[in-house]
């Protein structure tokens, strides 16, 4: 056996839990599942069944556990792990997978093929045949905390610049967007550029929340890489930065992974975590509800359309919050189908997204949503991750959908700035003169 393949079922062997060893064992090869897989949906070749990629990762478990696999192999479809196997794998679990769970949903042994991919990509990253993009890019995370101080004066700046932004938009020449402000009662968790940082900021500041940015943005690739190291040491930062600044709550920008991490594996993850989490679209469809944010809109006046974040909706449960926010947002609001839990993956989910030859790959695995958006005959989509954005925008390009993908928190923004428009050009209300004044 090599050093690779030793490595792998080392991993694979370190995954093995309770709930990983139910979704190896349960599988009633029924093929229920085969259609609600957005892969299988764009490409119905057999290979793209939720179960044909879990029946790769069976064949090596069955020749480890199965007492019938050790002895006789070829009775139960048993075979030993092999580099072959590793390309294989590699492809189904980062190429043709991702993670949705939308086939779990569907099926009726509650099969949870997400996780033994998930279990199977941790393998591969531990024999080093994960993607080289999406280890590099969580390497690149972890390097910046090493090297804080060359990227602070560059950030700050930035910051510097879009504060001017801000107050322009507000009209208020001391608004602010606070960078490490001890004591705040929000550390607000951004992903890297312009665009998850001001619309927030507006929102911050319509609301007159104490906030601050930290360094540190809300990515997390080693949570793409199912590694758990790497994944905990993107995520220690902003939970030590939180503690540090001493705040009460994280609110993370638009992105679903990152809402994964943070509020729901992180608590599990570090014992000292006193804070609440929430993505901002939690926090924007309370104000809303709180009568908070002033809001008109005919500023958004376009169909829109919803696409469900499998990390935020099925996966996350916030499935009627982004159904509030774009209720008192938008004029036309209309439902893709199916919707919530049921929606389909756009097909970029779990890193696919960040690395370039998988292009055409996730351009044929996101049909079904292009199709769900045509239904619709929305002008716009909204989404509420970054990385869904990024694939609705280029299949936006290959299919010529002629839409335009926002996040929700800019159709919340364009709303609210117009309704502070609206409101300092409405004419002043009548004076009330008394009788005995003119008199
Ligand atoms: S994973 Fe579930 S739906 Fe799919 S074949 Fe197995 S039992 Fe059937
Ligand atoms: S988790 Fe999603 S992408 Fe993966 S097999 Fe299931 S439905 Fe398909």
């Amino acid at each position: 056996m090599s050093e690779r393949i030793q490595q792998a079922l080392t991993a694979f062997e370190k995954s093995l839990d309770r709930r990983l060893l139910a979704a190896l064992e349960v599988c009633a090869r029924c093929g229920i599942c085969a259609e609600s897989c957005h892969v299988f949906a764009a490409e119905p070749d057999f290979r793209n069944a939720p179960a044909a990629k879990a029946e790769a990762v069976r064949r090596f478990y069955r020749r480890l556990h199965d007492p019938i696999g050790r002895l006789f192999p070829w009775w139960v479809g048993a075979k030993d792990l092999t580099e072959a196997d590793l390309e294989e794998l590699a492809e189904i679990a980062f190429g043709a997978c991702t993670l949705c769970r939308r086939c779990t949903m569907n099926c009726p042994m509650g099969v949870d093929t997400a996780l033994i991919m998930r279990a199977t990509r941790a393998m591969l990253t531990a024999a080093g045949k994960a993607p080289e993009m999406l280890t590099q890019l969580a390497d690149a995370a972890i390097a910046r905390e090493e090297n804080l101080e060359f990227f602070r004066e560059f950030y700050i700046d930035q910051i510097r610049e879009l504060e001017r932004e801000l107050q322009e938009q507000t009209g208020d020449p001391d608004a602010r967007i606070p960078v490490e402000k001890a004591g705040a009662e929000i550390l607000y968790v951004a992903l890297s550029g312009a665009h998850t940082i001001l619309p927030a900021a507006v929102l911050f500041h319509a609301v007159g929340a104490d906030w601050t940015l930290s360094m540190f943005e809300a990515a997390n690739y080693g949570y793409f890489l199912a590694d758990l190291q790497r994944a905990r040491a993107i995520a220690r930062r902003i939970v030590d930065e939180a503690r540090r600044l001493g705040v009460k709550e994280i609110i993370l920008a638009e992105c679903g992974h990152a809402y994964t991490v943070l509020r729901w594996e992180a608590p599990n993850w570090f014992e000292d975590f006193p804070f609440r989490v929430r993505s901002i679209i939690e926090a924007a469809a309370e104000w809303i509800q709180q009568g908070r944010l002033p809001l008109d809109p005919s500023a958004n006046p376009e169909p829109v359309t919803y696409h469900d974040s499998c990390n935020l909706g099925r996966n996350g449960g916030l499935l009627e919050e982004p159904r509030i926010i774009l209720r008192a947002v938008v004029q036309d609001f209309r439902e893709m189908s199916p919707n919530r839990a049921e929606n389909f993956c756009c097909g970029g989910g779990a890193g696919l997204v960040a690395v370039p030859e998988w292009y055409e790959k996730r351009m044929r695995a996101g049909r079904r949503k292009v199709e769900q958006i045509r239904q619709t005959g929305a002008r716009i989509v909204a989404a509420s991750c970054d990385n869904c954005r990024l694939q609705l925008g280029d299949l936006n390009d290959y299919y010529g959908l002629g839409i335009r993908v926002s996040g929700l928190i800019d159709l919340v923004v364009n709303a609210y700035l117009a309704a502070r428009r609206m409101k300092a050009t409405a004419p002043a209300a009548p004076v009330r003169v008394s009788v005995q004044e003119l008199i």
